[in-house]
């Protein structure tokens, strides 16, 4: 088996070989190839940049009439090396940002594209799954920590009863982080600890939940696992963003998501897969793959019903061997245009074209600066320890002064250690 394979690939690469001799032996005027061999100067210069096919963050304006979505998250509840959960982002040419969900492992995504925290203060929770809200306690505290000069605000849908809201979902959250925000206070500049909720109908059909700056975003019913999540749509500028978080297909989608630039909707697992590598049993993989998700071939028909300028699926692990499945269900009940998306997808989006890509980043990103003056803390508000904690402190005194000193001489300050 093995020395066939050996012996096929030397035969295509023989064949291979015989081709390239060919071309570069003087069959001038034969195609591309030769005719690049037969100019005189090069028809891209060795030593300047070509332009690139990736995007790589903090490199490329954002023209004034254009729209960037970068995927963040497209993956499941267990967030994966490869794949976050639910999180896209949205930039806008007028400065705006919105993140549309921000499911567990997506802070990781965000902290790579290298965009300063305080331009990252809006959410959007189109439900309160963990695979779509799990990381909103690390961007309120560690977005405060890099920059974030400002309170964090958030959007999402009241549930059938209060306790099943956004609102009581942040404040048990910022509850839940008592010791953390506690800890933090005298210490640091405070201003973004905090969580300003705006809690909307989840019954409201194209309500409008968010007006500001030419920017509009209207919620709309979705079903998924109990009532309350909602679907998402921005306009601005002549373009339309929909967002639509978990749901099953639903009327209102196929109503308020029609022709958009860019239409993101769930994709699940393809039932095969979810009993064959997710180790559900059948009878939960069609309850969870098609009915409380939105299944591929389902997708598809949503998609051919709404007609988006491109439909993005997500919402299932994107391997070597799950993706084919995927495309092909989908391809029987839908033909247009299509991004089966992961992590770091792209697209930018003007009314004349939308280019898809993947962006290039790099694992060892520092916070990127604030975009205002940040403010020193004030030593009155932190909270002591107890004489007992106190009294256990080394006296290392003699190699912390040092430290004071290098930082006092190098900032024109007369800091002391306490
Ligand atoms: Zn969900
Ligand atoms: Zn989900």
């Amino acid at each position: 088996m093995m020395s066939k394979l050996v012996a096929g690939a030397f035969v295509l690469l023989v064949a291979l070989g015989v081709k390239f001799l060919g071309y570069s032996d003087g069959q001038a005027g034969k195609g591309f190839i030769n005719s690049a061999f037969a100019q005189t100067a090069p028809l891209v210069s060795p030593v300047k940049a070509r332009p690139r096919d990736s995007y790589f963050p903090n490199s490329e304006d954002l023209q004034p009439d254009e729209m960037r979505v970068i995927a963040c998250g497209t993956g499941m509840p267990t967030a994966r090396p490869s794949q976050a959960a639910a999180c896209f982002l949205v930039e806008l040419g007028n400065g705006d940002k919105f993140l549309f969900d921000l499911g567990t492992g997506s802070a990781e995504r965000i902290a790579a594209l290298q965009i300063p925290y305080n331009f990252l203060d809006k959410i959007f929770l189109g439900h309160l799954h963990t695979d779509h809200f799990g990381d909103l306690a690390s961007i309120y505290v560690g977005g405060a920590l890099a920059g974030r000069q400002k309170p964090l605000r958030v959007w999402g849908p009241s549930g059938d009863t209060a306790k099943r809201g956004t609102a009581y979902a942040m404040d048990h959250l910022q509850k839940m982080l008592t010791w953390d925000l506690d800890g933090r206070r005298g210490i640091m500049d405070e201003r973004g600890l905090s969580i300003q909720t705006t809690e909307f109908d989840y019954k409201g059909e194209n309500q409008v939940v968010y007006q500001e700056n030419g920017v509009t975003i209207r919620s709309w019913p979705a079903i998924h696992s109990l009532d309350g999540p909602v679907s998402f749509g921005l306009e601005w500028n002549g373009l339309k963003f929909v967002f639509g978080s978990d749901t099953y297909p639903n009327k209102w989608f196929v109503e308020y998501a029609k022709d958009a630039d860019l239409s993101i909707h769930e994709c699940f697992v393809a039932v095969p897969s979810l009993i064959e590598k997710f180790k559900f049993t059948p009878q939960t993989a069609l309850a969870v793959g098609t009915q409380i998700h939105t299944s591929p071939e389902a997708f598809g028909k949503v998609m051919s019903l709404t007609q988006p300028r491109m439909a993005v699926a997500y919402h299932f692990f994107k391997d070597f061997d799950t993706t084919a499945a995927i495309n092909d269900r989908i391809r029987s009940t839908y033909d247009g245009p299509l991004s089966l998306a992961e992590d770091f997808m792209v697209w930018n989006v003007t009314k004349d074209d939308i280019r898809v890509r993947m962006a290039v980043v790099s694992e060892e990103v520092w916070p990127p600066p604030a975009s205002e003056k940040p403010m020193p803390p004030d030593p009155s508000r932190r909270i002591p320890y107890s004489k007992q904690i106190l009294d256990g402190k080394l006296d290392v005194k003699d190699v912390i002064q040092p430290i004071y000193d290098e930082i006092n001489a190098e900032y024109g300050l007369e800091e002391k250690p306490e």
